[in-house]
């Protein structure tokens, strides 16, 4: 082990799972224990089993799943069905760029069951591509540091490109990071190739999230720094730190405006930031592919017919179901909304959209 995490976070973590695991005792938690060198056994969810069906049992409290209690529970009624529709959809996106895209969910232990956590919707949407960490389970830590070396330097059968989603003073945008990395060659005859990947073999985009309260981000960002160091990442971009091209004078309208405070005009919760950077990855190869297909010489032979790309409607859908999970949440009165915001934090806008007063109106919250 190249390092090794303070005990206090480990008996934290612990502590968490322990609890979770008497919450959702149907599921694999159940079993998450301490193997003795420190590993966590931090698998969130039980992913032999399909389709959710909460079992009503006095042990059972909370969905292993959705996090939501028993009775609340939104897999069968809405997650299950749209899980699986993206599980298409994903299949078609990564045809179309040409690309693999791998999701780490890098969760810190207190974010573990709460219902209002947006990283884990995600993550039971997009199953498929969603990888999930634990903050402490070195193990599956290393792994990642690992894949994350052999794949930047070509020993595993595809290339694989890693970077991090945090603005920080060395992040670098979105656009610099797909320059870095993908070098496009217009004389290539399919697109594929021309991202000058292992032929027949797309290239992997692995994007870690980091998924806690600001000051617990910002702590894990720090490890990632320090790991950085550890474990030779710097070299040749092996791990970068990007962050979005935003335009920050505007700021960014929160997906949960008036549900969930927002701290700062460029912070959103762990979804939204999640598929703001896919819809701008998928758009960045979108465009570099146009830039190919029009230098080409018209007369050129092979050439691969255009591809139609419907990333951006993806998105959209997706931002549509974070959307219907939020009016879940209100109208289960899991929350209530925040209507009153808070004076602190003036540059952001914290009102809650007219169509989520509407709910709270149609609940008799407000
Ligand atoms: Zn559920």
């Amino acid at each position: 082990m190249k390092y090794h995490h303070h005990q206090s976070l480990l008996d934290m973590v612990q502590s968490k799972l322990g609890w979770w695991s008497a919450e959702t005792s149907s599921t694999k938690l159940q079993e998450g224990s301490t193997s003795g060198d420190g590993h966590v056994d931090s698998d969130l969810s039980d992913r032999d089993t399909p389709s959710c069906t909460p079992v009503r049992t006095s042990s059972v409290s909370r969905c292993g799943r959705c996090w939501l209690r028993w009775y609340n529970c939104f897999c069968t009624e809405y997650l299950n069905s749209r899980q699986a529709y993206y599980h298409d959809r994903w299949d078609e996106i990564q045809d179309q760029y040409q690309v693999e895209i791998e999701i780490v969910m890098f969760y810190h232990a207190a974010e573990l069951g709460r219902s209002a956590n947006t990283a884990h919707v995600f993550e039971h949407l997009c199953e498929g591509i969603t990888k999930v960490i634990i903050y402490g389970d070195q193990e599956k830590e290393e792994e990642l540091f690992k894949r994350i070396v052999d794949g930047s330097e070509g020993k595993l059968s595809r290339p694989e490109h890693t970077c991090l989603l945090y603005p920080c003073n060395e992040s670098i945008s979105l656009n610099q990071w797909i320059d870095n990395h993908f070098h496009y060659d217009s004389n290539q005859s399919d697109f594929s190739s021309s991202m000058r990947s292992t032929p027949g073999k797309r290239p992997l985009v692995r994007m870690i999230i980091l998924d806690g309260t600001y000051p617990r981000a910002k702590h894990m960002m720090k490890f990632f720094k320090a790991c950085k160091r550890e474990f030779d990442l710097e070299r040749n971009h092996h791990l970068d730190f990007v962050q979005l091209d935003l335009d920050l004078d505007k700021g960014i309208k929160s997906a949960v405006a008036g549900v969930m405070f927002q701290p700062a005009k460029d912070k959103i919760c762990s979804y939204q930031a999640t598929v703001m950077a896919i819809r701008q990855l998928l758009h960045l190869i979108e465009v570099r592919y146009k830039i190919i297909n029009n230098s080409r010489n018209p007369l050129m032979e092979n050439i691969s017919p255009p591809i139609i790309f419907s990333g951006t409607q993806m998105c959209s859908e997706l931002d549509e179901d974070l959307n219907n999970w939020i009016v879940y949440i209100l109208q289960q009165k899991i929350k209530y909304g925040k209507p009153t915001p808070r004076k602190s934090l003036t540059d952001v806008d914290n009102q809650l959209p007219d169509h989520l007063k509407d709910v709270l109106v149609s609940c008799t919250i407000l």
